[in-house]
């Protein structure tokens, strides 16, 4: 094989608590996290060096300056990362379409590497299990793991301990983005000069529903829960103004997704669903809007 294309899935947090602080500084995660079918496409073909051709011209808001086209590029650490855990010598080009926006809670670097792992797996005829390639892929990111499972999973620990669930039923997602900076590091400071306070455990109640394949858009809706958006929303009205803008057009719910500044709503009807991504579009031209779907484990 001497090429190979591999669709990089986005995610989204359905849920998102933290349960602790580990002593090097990480955050102990609960999350529901849910692959959408917005991707980015890594291209990967042999060649005798690695090298990184970034195309972004999908509206997503990425730009050179945002996403680096060279070594500091994930996708490009991870190329290096399994090449040399595999004792090839030689390199590989990736040409890496990027239409997931960056630094916006989608794990857009994550799944990119993600991405490149499997794929020089099979490019390089490397026959290495899932288990495998997650062990690598931890070394480059706590989210990069799911990214590699796909799908719907609980996610545990830093993000990096998953059980693997039954995706949601069929439903409409509405993803919209405001070309605005969030800082996760200022984000996860600001959470942790807040009080703690009990809450329910919507993502065990969500993983509950989706094993018994009870999980239909309404029922998801109910369960949605993301602790860092309390910060994030204070600090950033805007993205509250976002969420309650989808609910009055229409969404059974909707949310900030991990540290933001990305929103989802899920809708029932599609047309809804548009015609909402049209209305928020006259309010905020420059942002990146989709309609999207639920993507499940396996997809390629
Ligand atoms: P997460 O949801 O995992 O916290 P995110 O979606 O918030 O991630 P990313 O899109 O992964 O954030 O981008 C975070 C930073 O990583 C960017 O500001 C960018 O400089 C850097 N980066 C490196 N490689 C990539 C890549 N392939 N795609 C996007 N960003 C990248």
């Amino acid at each position: 094989m001497e090429e190979v294309s591999v669709k990089a899935y986005a995610k989204i947090n359905l849920t998102l608590d933290i349960t602790g602080r580990r002593e090097d500084g990480y955050h102990l995660l609960r999350s529901i996290m849910q692959q959408i079918s917005v991707f980015d496409t890594v291209e990967l073909k042999k060649a005798d060096k690695i090298s990184l051709e970034l195309i972004a011209d999908g509206g997503s808001g990425c730009s050179h300056e945002v996403v680096p086209a060279d070594g500091r590029n994930i996708a490009w650490k991870a190329a290096e990362l399994i090449l040399k855990e595999a004792g090839i010598s030689s390199g590989v080009e990736i040409i890496l379409h990027k239409n997931i926006p960056a630094a916006a809670g989608l794990a857009g670097g994550s799944t990119d590497a993600a991405a490149v792992l499997k794929g020089i797996n099979k490019l390089y005829g490397l026959g290495y299990d899932a288990d495998k390639l997650c062990a690598l892929g931890v070394r480059l990111g706590a989210d990069v793991p799911f990214c590699i499972k796909g799908g719907t999973a609980m996610a545990e620990g830093i993000g990096d301990k998953l059980g693997i669930l039954p995706a949601p039923d069929k439903a409409e997602i509405l993803l919209f983005k405001l070309p605005m900076e969030v800082s996760t590091k200022e984000v996860y400071q600001a959470y942790d000069a807040l009080e703690v306070t009990q809450r329910e455990d919507k993502s065990g109640r969500l993983e509950e529903l989706l094993k018994n394949g009870s999980a239909g858009p309404a029922a998801v809706a109910s369960c949605l829960m993301n602790v860092l958006a309390e910060v994030t929303e204070v600090q950033h009205p805007v993205i509250k103004d976002i969420r309650t803008d989808m609910l009055e057009q229409g969404a059974v719910g909707a949310l900030m997704s991990g540290s933001g500044p990305s929103v989802f709503g899920i809708f029932t009807d599609g047309n809804k669903a548009q015609e909402a991504l049209e209305n928020m579009k006259k309010s905020y031209p420059d942002a990146f809007g989709t309609v999207c779907s639920f993507v499940n484990g396996g997809e390629e």
